[in-house]
C-alpha cells in the first residue's frame, strides 16, 4: 500500500466505493487522514459502512472544511452531467482528483510509465511490465488495469510504477508526470463523457501534460488523430517523441514490417511467432512497450526475451487448450465487432463461438472475415439476428447456451479433420445476457474447454 503520510494535514471526500475507492479510504485510515467517503449504492454503502468506512453525504457536507474530491473515475464530474458533489466541490473551488494523483505526489522519486489509447490499453501496460520485471527493472503495475494505483507498492528511488490510464482518470490530475507516457491510437469511443470526439482527444492528451526535458513520449501513428497529436509533440522543446508505425518506415521511431520490429538505429528482430500476442493489434502494443523499455534503459535483447515470454492476459485471445491439433482460444473480452475483427483476423480455420447481448450493427461488419471461418455457433440473445445476417453467407448451428456451443464446435472440429484449427469464442457481444461479465463467461469457456475428451490445458492455471 501506497504511504499517504506526506498529505497529511488535508482532508478529502471519496466518492465511488468500488475497487480504487477501497483502495483509497484504506491507504487515508492508514496514513492517519482525515476523509470522508460515499457511494450512491445503497448496497456498496452498506458494506463499506460495515468494513468501518466513515460515511457522509457529500450533499450535506460543510466543502470549506476539505482539500479536494477524490472521485472513481467512472462518476461523471462534467458530461454528460456531472454528479452532484463534483458540483458542489467545484462551486467551493476544490480539487476534483483520482487515486493516481495521489500516488504521484506520495511516490515523487519513482519513475512513472503512463499508457493510454481507445484500444490494447491493458496488454501493453501488462507487457512493459512484464519486460521490465524479467529485466530485473523493480516495477508495479496497475492503474486501469489489476490493483487500484494506492494498493501498489511503495517503491521510491529507482521503481517504475507502469500505469493503464483511461481518458476519465487523465481528466483527474493535477500535479502527475509520466515520465514515459505511450498512446497507441484513437478511435471514437466514450463521445458521451466526453462531449465529441474533439474531447476524447483533449482527455487522452492529458498523458502528455507536465512532462519536461528528458521525457519520452511514445505515439502510435496509425490513425489521423494520433498522428495529429504526434505532430503536436514532435514540436515540445526536448521531449522525444517516437513515432510508432505499421507496415511503413518512420523517422525515429519503431515500425513492424513483414513480421520484424525495426527501430530507429535499424535494429530488427523477428517478431511473427508469439502465440500470445497474435495479429497486426498486437505488433503496435509490443512496438510501443519495446520504445517504451528502450528509454527506460533496458536492452533490446532483454525487451525481445520480455516480449517472447509474455504470458497474455485472460480473456484476450488468450489459448486455454489444445485437443489435437485445434486450438481453443478464449476472447471473452471482444464485446463488440471491432475486438472480433482482430481476433478474426489472426487465425484461419476458425470455429467461431458468437452471441450474447448484441452491439449496434451486430456482425454484419465481419463480412471480410467470412472465409476465414469453418462454421458459427450462435449463443444467447443475439441468436436470431446474427442468424439472419448470415444466412447464406456462413454455415451456422443455433446452440443456445455457451455448454453447448463448446460440446458442437469440438464435435465438428474433430470430425472435419483437416489439419490445424481455432475454436475461438470472440462473441462480439455484451455478455450480460447468460453471465455476470465477460470475465465470467471466458472462465466458463475456459473450464468447458479443459474439460473436453483428449484436452490439454494451454497457459495460466485458472
Ligand atoms: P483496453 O485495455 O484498451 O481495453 P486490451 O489490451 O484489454 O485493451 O484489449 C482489448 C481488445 O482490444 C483486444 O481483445 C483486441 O481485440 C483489441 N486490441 C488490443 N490491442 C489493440 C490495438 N493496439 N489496436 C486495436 N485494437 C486492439
Amino acid at each position: 500500500m501506497i504511504d499517504l503520510s506526506v498529505l497529511k494535514g488535508s482532508s478529502f471526500v471519496v466518492l465511488g466505493l468500488a475497487r480504487s475507492g477501497l483502495a483509497t479510504v484504506r491507504a487515508l485510515v492508514a496514513a492517519g487522514i482525515d476523509y470522508v467517503a460515499w457511494d450512491d449504492n445503497t448496497a456498496t454503502r452498506d458494506a463499506a459502512s460495515h468494513a468501518g468506512v466513515k460515511l457522509a453525504d457529500p450533499a450535506s457536507i460543510d466543502w470549506s472544511r476539505f482539500t479536494a474530491l477524490i472521485i472513481s473515475p467512472g462518476i461523471p464530474n462534467r458530461l454528460p452531467k456531472p454528479h452532484a458533489a463534483a458540483e458542489a466541490a467545484r462551486a467551493a473551488g476544490k480539487k476534483i482528483i483520482c487515486d493516481v494523483e495521489l500516488l504521484a505526489v506520495a511516490q515523487p522519486e519513482s519513475r512513472i510509465v503512463g499508457v493510454t489509447g481507445t484500444n490494447g490499453k491493458s496488454t501493453t501496460t501488462a507487457l512493459i511490465g512484464h519486460i521490465l520485471t524479467s529485466a530485473g527493472v523493480t516495477c508495479e503495475v496497475g492503474g486501469n488495469i489489476g490493483r487500484g494505483a494506492l494498493d501498489l507498492a511503495p517503491l521510491g528511488v529507482g521503481g517504475v510504477y507502469v500505469l493503464e490510464l483511461s481518458s476519465y482518470q487523465l481528466e483527474l490530475l493535477d500535479t502527475f508526470r509520466a515520465h514515459v507516457a505511450v498512446w497507441l491510437n484513437i478511435t471514437p469511443d466514450h463521445i458521451d463523457r466526453h462531449g465529441d470526439m474533439a474531447g476524447y482527444v483533449a482527455a487522452k492528451e492529458h498523458i502528455f501534460d507536465r512532462q519536461v526535458p528528458g521525457d519520452c513520449a511514445v505515439i502510435g501513428v496509425d490513425d489521423d488523430h494520433s498522428r495529429a497529436v504526434h505532430k503536436k509533440m514532435a514540436g515540445r522543446y526536448r521531449i522525444a517523441a517516437p513515432p510508432v508505425a505499421f507496415d511503413r518506415p518512420v523517422i525515429g521511431g519503431i515500425s513492424f514490417r513483414a513480421g520484424r520490429l525495426i527501430d530507429a538505429d535499424g535494429y530488427s528482430a523477428n517478431f511473427s511467432d508469439v502465440p500470445t500476442l497474435p495479429g497486426d493489434h498486437n505488433a503496435q502494443n509490443a512496438a510501443c512497450a519495446f520504445v517504451a523499455c528502450r528509454w527506460l534503459r533496458v536492452s533490446r535483447e532483454e525487451i525481445m526475451k520480455g516480449l517472447k515470454t509474455y504470458p497474455g492476459l485472460p480473456h484476450r485471445q488468450e489459448r486455454v487448450a489444445t485437443v489435437g491439433d485445434v486450438i481453443y482460444v478464449n476472447d471473452s473480452k471482444a464485446t463488440n465487432a471491432d475486438a472480433t475483427a482482430h481476433a478474426l483476423s489472426s487465425y484461419r480455420d476458425i470455429y467461431w463461438i458468437i452471441g450474447g447481448q448484441a452491439k449496434e450493427g451486430g456482425v454484419a461488419p465481419l463480412a471480410p472475415y467470412f472465409e476465414r471461418i469453418r462454421h458459427a455457433f450462435l449463443i444467447g440473445e443475439a441468436t436470431d439476428l446474427f442468424a439472419g445476417q448470415l444466412e447464406g453467407k456462413l454455415a451456422y448451428t443455433r446452440c443456445g447456451d455457451l455448454q453447448s456451443a463448446v460440446a458442437a464446435a469440438h464435435e465438428l472440429s474433430q470430425s472435419d479433420a483437416k489439419g490445424p484449427a481455432v475454436v475461438l469464442l470472440s462473441p462480439a457481444c455484451a455478455s450480460w445476457d447468460q453471465w455476470k461479465s465477460y470475465e465470467h463467461r471466458g472462465d466458463a469457456f475456459r473450464t468447458m474447454a479443459r474439460a473436453l475428451p483428449g484436452a490439454q490445458s494451454l497457459g495460466r492455471a485458472a
